[in-house]
């Protein structure tokens, strides 16, 4: 008998025969033995339609209210999923972040979970209970709802994993797996048996919204087994997050992930001198506005560009303190561009191939593509562009890198399929 957390997103609960569905291959895993907790998102669409109606209501909703509102569709599908469940006969009981005491700490619309008590959920396990959980959502000290930023039902299912040791987190959702990138977008895209948990971070944090990058800190944290599966297919092993790179050598590159949520601003003819990165950067800091990539060009006439990107939410804001930033230093001019991409490759095995980066350079030059940036890390090389190009970059980059389906070197094929 094993413990399973297995949590269904939006589109496997999308509808009442999805969520019947669901509820019978939750009684299948539970009448073979094992003992099963299921997280489960809103409805498709919910968290979407939640969000369009608090803002006709305030455009910039306060975030207490806000995540007292979307922790509601969440609600809705733990009370259908226990109701189809109990219609097949099994005994199950729903439980909100709440109930069931997700404690977090008290940033609304991105809060982090503390800790998880157990007692109420390990009882119901033992006692022959499905246990159904809402996801993406938990409660602060004060007993606030807090919820934990889009995406945030795979966290809640990895943090339920690691809490109760199971002996695996499944995320069913509506593709089969991890693939090379996005399917939707490349439909070469080959599905990954196995990538290890450095290179799933480096993915879900590049774009890749198929985990949410906290639910692959956890796993990474507390060594779950994690597994990403199709709730629309009865076959197939899906992809497993792995902790170890394979002995075998491993390929080149992994996947290849896209952000267009971010946009980029430069303050030009910035004076030269120490402390002036300090001086830019400080103030979008303390305004909370995250900054990713940044690039500073040598000083020529005594006087530098500094450019960063932001999330494209914060460009208006950061554009704002950038111009208050810009006159103080008597800089030249500020300028942005919201219609940018980061595309970025990731592989472990970037750290024993030489050359990955002139590769990708001229793949994308052939393809008469203009780099704006790039940052490199040991195992990601990131370069953003025009927004336009996206789909012709990440298809090109696919077909360079051998990624698409069939087209792999033999050698490669061997340790990742
Ligand atoms: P859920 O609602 O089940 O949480 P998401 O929409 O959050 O599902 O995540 C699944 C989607 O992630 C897929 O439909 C796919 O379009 C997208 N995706 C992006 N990159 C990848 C990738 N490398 N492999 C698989 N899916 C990806
Ligand atoms: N319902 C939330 C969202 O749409 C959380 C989740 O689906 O994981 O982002
Ligand atoms: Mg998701």
């Amino acid at each position: 008998m094993a413990l399973i957390v297995q949590k269904y997103g939006g589109t496997s609960v999308g509808n009442p025969e999805r969520i019947a569905a669901v509820a019978r291959r939750v009684q299948h895993t539970h009448a073979a033995g094992h003992q099963v907790v299921v997280v489960v998102s809103a409805m498709s669409g919910e968290t979407n339609r939640l969000t369009t109606l608090a803002r006709s209501v305030h455009p910039e909703p306060p975030l207490r209210e806000l995540d007292v509102l979307l922790a509601t569709g969440e609600q809705v599908t733990i009370a259908l999923l226990s109701m189809a469940l109990a219609k097949l006969g099994c005994a199950a009981c729903s439980y909100t972040g709440s109930q069931v005491r997700i404690l977090t700490d008290a940033a609304h619309s991105k809060a982090r979970i503390l800790e998880i008590e157990q007692a109420q959920v390990a009882a119901d396990l033992n006692a022959g209970r499905i246990v159904v959980i809402a996801g993406f959502q938990g409660i602060d000290t004060n007993q606030n709802i807090t919820t934990l930023g889009r995406g945030g039902s795979d966290t809640t299912a990895v943090a339920m994993a690691a809490a109760l040791q199971a002996d695996e987190c499944q995320i069913f959702t509506d593709v089969d797996g991890v693939y090379t990138t996005d399917p939707r977008m490349v439909p070469q895209a080959r599905r990954l048996t196995r990538i290890t948990c450095e290179e799933m971070l480096e993915l879900a944090s590049s774009g890749s919204k198929v985990l949410q990058i906290r639910s692959v800190e956890f796993a990474h944290k507390f060594r779950v087994p994690l597994r990403v599966l199709s709730s629309f297919s009865d076959t197939g092993d899906g992809t497993l997050i792995t902790f170890e790179e394979s002995p075998v050598e491993t390929a080149r590159i992994a996947g290849i992930a896209f952000n267009r949520d971010e946009a980029k601003l430069t303050v030009q003819g910035v004076p030269d001198q120490p402390g002036v990165a300090h001086r830019i950067l400080g103030p979008i800091g303390e305004a909370n506005v995250e900054v990713d990539m940044i690039v500073q060009n040598t000083a020529h006439d005594g006087t530098t560009d500094f450019t960063f990107t932001v999330h494209r939410g914060d460009y208006a804001k950061a554009h704002n303190i950038l111009q208050n930033t810009a006159q103080q230093l008597s800089a030249r001019q500020v300028s942005g561009d919201d219609q940018i991409v980061k595309i970025s490759l990731v592989g472990v095995g970037m750290r024993s191939h030489a050359g990955i980066a002139s590769q990708m350079f001229a793949a994308l030059a052939a393809e008469n593509i203009n780099i704006q940036m790039i940052s490199t890390s040991e195992i990601k090389i990131s370069v953003v562009m025009e927004e336009k190009y996206t789909e012709l970059a990440v298809r090109t980059l696919h077909t360079a890198f051998g990624l698409d389906i069939d087209t792999q070197p033999q050698e490669e094929k061997t340790c990742r399929t």
